[in-house]
């Protein structure tokens, strides 16, 4: 059984934004005397988020990627895994496929309103689901055997069939496509498609973090529960403590 030492950090500022819930997952309960740098590290990462926290996102019961004033209610999370570099010490490239070295993570939850949800899936699935519809309807037609005959007797009989289906293929993506570009410009008005363009998500940026799966419309993952646990999941108090007291 591992020994059970006090941990110097308990009640701290750090431990609040820290978020560990307990001290057996907790990196700082470990002994292995880098508790300066996880201080700093907190307090780095602190300082490299928007004034108004992480916690501003979730801790509320309104849809934050709805615009307006009028905000749906929250019913699930959108979570996007942004990163930031760090400092020398932190930032590290961690796999080949990693274009960029880093440092700090942070779970960008939003509230979530069912309508904002359903907009979202639709746009995501739309183009894949006339597809699959007009796939469906090629094969429907190449299979019939009167049209199977009436293919025969023409010069490309042979091959028809086959350029039939993946001629509806292609129209079938292309008509998601333009159906998802239409709703797209539609909704835009009423919420961010593109949590990339999330106020608090530009003035991330600006600090310098960058979605973790490098993309220009970072795609988002629906969640029931938020994470709860680690550093960017604490809620305003911890931020308090932070503010109000002159531990560590
Ligand atoms: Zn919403």
């Amino acid at each position: 059984m591992r020994e059970t030492v006090p941990c110097t950090l308990q009640g701290t500022r750090t431990c609040a934004v820290m978020n560990m819930h307990s001290c057996d997952r907790c990196p700082c309960s470990k002994g292995e005397g880098k508790n300066d740098e996880l201080i700093e590290d907190v307090k780095l990462y602190c300082d490299l988020l928007p004034e108004e926290g992480l916690y501003s996102l979730f801790d509320t019961d309104q849809c934050q990627l709805c615009k307006g004033e009028n905000k749906g209610k929250r019913s699930s999370y959108a979570l996007l895994d942004m990163a930031h570099a760090g400092n020398a010490r932190l930032s590290k490239k961690r796999s080949i496929f990693q274009k960029r070295p880093i440092g700090l993570l942070a779970p960008v939850q939003f509230a979530l309103c069912s309508k904002c949800r359903l907009k979202l899936l639709f746009l995501e699935y739309i183009p894949i689901l006339t597809t699959v519809l007009f796939t469906a309807l090629s094969l429907f037609f190449v299979s019939n055997e009167d049209q199977r005959r009436a293919m025969s007797s023409t010069s490309i009989g042979f091959a028809l069939p086959l350029l039939i289906v993946l001629g509806c293929i292609v129209v079938g993506y292309v008509a998601g496509r333009i159906v998802k570009w239409l709703f797209t410009r539609k909704w835009n008005n009423d919420m961010y498609i593109n949590a990339l363009e999330h106020p608090f998500v530009v003035k991330m940026m600006e600090k310098g973090w960058f979605p973790l799966f490098d993309s220009k419309k970072s795609k988002v993952v629906f969640t029931k529960k938020r994470i709860d646990v680690g550093l960017g999941t604490a809620t305003e108090d911890a931020y308090q403590v932070l503010d109000n007291t002159e531990q560590i």
